[in-house]
């Protein structure tokens, strides 16, 4: 039995069990300081956690990855105030004294998508997820992609759309994409919540090509044979088939391999299928391969 925290930039998640048809136990804390948040994730291990062999953390980042590097299971330049620096990994190890096996929170979504979800059989599949922020996950080859860290997609260039003066909402660049289309941004370029905007309202068509623009480099650069899209901002109900149609437009006809275009957009572009549990759960499974990595070393 494993334990799971899905460590978000506005809640905790916590876990304990084997899969989603086997939680024993599971709460949401509200994401405030790092020593109050981490202090309550301990107390829900310490009173639920008896069995549990080992804890894995899908974490908001950047996150230090490296396992050589001092800093490993750190949460690193967050523009989330009090967290830059943040041992998240060690603090919970030196609390709970079990294996505790960390990476991001998209990673851990996209492990749980994979196992139980919309992923199921693929080798190669990306999970984003478009919510406060922009992060994605990307599997290749039945591996998670990490390298010199891990893929932070939110952050990559797309192109502007002419006479768009929105400066964007990135404290580290301004007009990428999540400074253009997460939920925090849209907040700022329209001054509500993007939750309360009509579906009709053509701002909508901007967000979905923007999203689309940032997919197609996804698809042309690393060839997935699904993307699972998930967050809060995807939860607008037509974005989807916008978003869908958008990339269909933008690949101009160029992919037509068997299993994407050919057999239809809506296989390929797909919401979660554990919802917004696959981070949760998939955080399980950085549990498991923690203990099956101390059992090796
Ligand atoms: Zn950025």
């Amino acid at each position: 039995m494993f334990g799971g925290v899905e460590a978000g930039g506005t809640k905790f998640r916590c876990a304990v069990g084997t899969g989603p048809d086997d939680l024993r136990a599971e709460v949401r804390i509200d994401t405030r300081s790092p020593a109050a948040t981490l202090g309550e994730v301990v107390r829900f291990f310490a009173a639920n956690g008896a069995g549990v062999s080992a804890i894995g953390v899908g974490c908001f980042g950047p996150i230090d990855l490296n396992q050589a590097s001092k800093t490993y299971g750190y949460v690193t330049s967050t523009p989330k105030v009090g967290w830059s620096q943040v041992n998240v990994a060690g603090a919970l190890q030196e609390d709970l004294g079990v294996p505790i096996g960390i990476d991001t929170d998209v990673a851990a979504a996209a492990l749980g998508e994979g196992r139980w979800g919309a992923a199921q059989g693929l080798s190669d599949f990306i999970y984003v997820t478009v919510g406060t922020g922009i992060g994605g996950a990307i599997v290749a080859g039945g591996r998670l992609v990490h390298g010199l860290m891990h893929p932070e997609i939110g952050h990559m260039r797309i192109p502007r759309a002419a006479g768009d003066a929105f400066s964007g909402a990135c404290p580290f660049h301004g007009d990428c994409l999540e400074g253009l289309v997460s939920g925090a941004a849209l907040r700022q370029r329209w001054g509500i919540d993007p939750a309360t905007r009509p579906p009709e309202h053509p701002a909508w068509e901007q967000v979905a090509h923007e999203l689309a623009a940032g997919l197609v480099n996804l698809i042309l650069t690393t060839s997935p044979r699904r993307i699972i899209l998930g967050g809060g901002v995807m939860e607008q109900a037509q974005l989807l088939a916008q978003v869908r149609e958008r990339v269909f437009d933008l690949l101009g006809g160029y992919l037509g391999a068997p299993g994407f275009l050919a057999d239809g957009i809506e296989d390929f572009l797909v919401s979660p299928g554990l919802g917004w549990r696959s981070g949760v759960l998939g955080a399980l499974l950085l549990g498991e391969r923690a203990y099956q990595d101390a059992g090796r070393a």
